[in-house]
């Protein structure tokens, strides 16, 4: 079984044309400005809004497992008490409550992807793996092979933290990778984000050696990371001879998912970042945003 945090259709920037995007769960990174925080664990996590929220206490009521509690009003979930049986999602009358996450087959999530295959045909489309980190989970690799048994195309976001014999095995059935570049400097890269900087590097120069043509570098570009660092950065990937280089201006849209997680959001202040305050860089080979 894959666990599976989402399955969007009709994206358009996450590879090439009309695409479906499957957002796989799990990811041994934790970025303080993810966007899909929701998907760091493999198993599911619940969502409150707590704009939805009466207080009504009707989920602590259902939960037999004391995950949920409150005080001042406030609610609280304790996850390691949770056992994801969704009783208090059922129970909620105001749909303030989600449970993100859930095990399919790779010919569920397959199904899925299908129903869109004409939209795919028509504008050279396909599947994305994306998460999280797509290509954590062993079992990804079914999936995959199953889209490239069925003739379509695919591509992974991926940070290119996992193991060399993961990526290697799941690369047979990529088309294209989205592959983060988020910072060369090492330290900097484990303290901020968990990274193990040697896979990343390791995966990185060993596809970028083999298929250069099939990558393409995404610098998610941060304020106080690596903001002042892109040309060094913008360097590596063209001496890594990438089909193309992505930087993608730094946006706080995540926010919400962290405030429903009961999280606190770094860049809680931080404003969208302007395409235009990228421009500089853009050229040829080096793109300000999104596929
Ligand atoms: S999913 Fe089940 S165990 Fe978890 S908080 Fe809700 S009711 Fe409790
Ligand atoms: S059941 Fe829904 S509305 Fe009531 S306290 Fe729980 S989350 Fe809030």
């Amino acid at each position: 079984m894959i666990n599976v945090s989402n399955i969007e259709r009709f994206a358009t920037h996450d590879g090439p044309g009309i695409r479906t995007t499957v957002f796989l769960k799990g990811c041994p990174l934790h970025c303080p400005w993810c966007a899909n925080p929701e998907t760091w664990t493999l198993q599911p996590v619940l969502l409150h809004d707590a704009r939805k929220c009466t207080s009504c206490l009707r989920c602590m009521q259902a939960c037999r497992y004391q995950a949920i509690t409150f005080s001042d009003g406030q609610f609280h979930h304790e996850s390691s008490n949770c056992q994801h049986c969704g009783a208090c999602v059922d129970a909620c009358l105001n749909e303030a409550l989600v449970l993100n996450g859930q095990a399919m087959t790779a010919e569920e999530i397959l199904k899925e992807v299908e129903k869109d295959r004409l939209y795919y045909e028509e504008s050279q489309g396909g599947m994305t793996v994306s998460g999280g980190e797509p290509l954590l989970q062993e079992e990804a690799i079914d999936l995959l092979r199953a889209a490239k048994q069925a003739g379509l195309h695919t591509a992974a976001e991926t940070t290119g933290c996992v193991s060399p014999q993961q990526f290697r095995a799941t690369a047979e059935y990529l088309d294209l990778f989205l592959f983060d570049v988020k910072h060369i400097n090492a330290e900097k890269l484990r303290t901020v984000t968990g990274a193990d900087p040697d896979l990343i590097q390791e995966n990185f120069a060993w596809i970028t050696a083999q298929r250069p043509q099939d990558v393409i570098a995404r610098i998610p570009v941060i304020p106080d990371f690596n903001e002042a660092d892109l040309e060094e950065l913008i360097a590596y990937a063209k001496a890594h001879h990438v089909k193309e280089i992505h930087l993608l201006p730094f946006h706080p849209l995540g926010k919400a998912k962290w405030d429903r997680l009961g999280k606190r959001y770094a860049y809680e202040a931080e404003p969208l970042m302007n395409k235009e305050h990228l421009q500089n860089y853009a050229e040829d080979q080096v793109r300000i945003g999104g596929q």
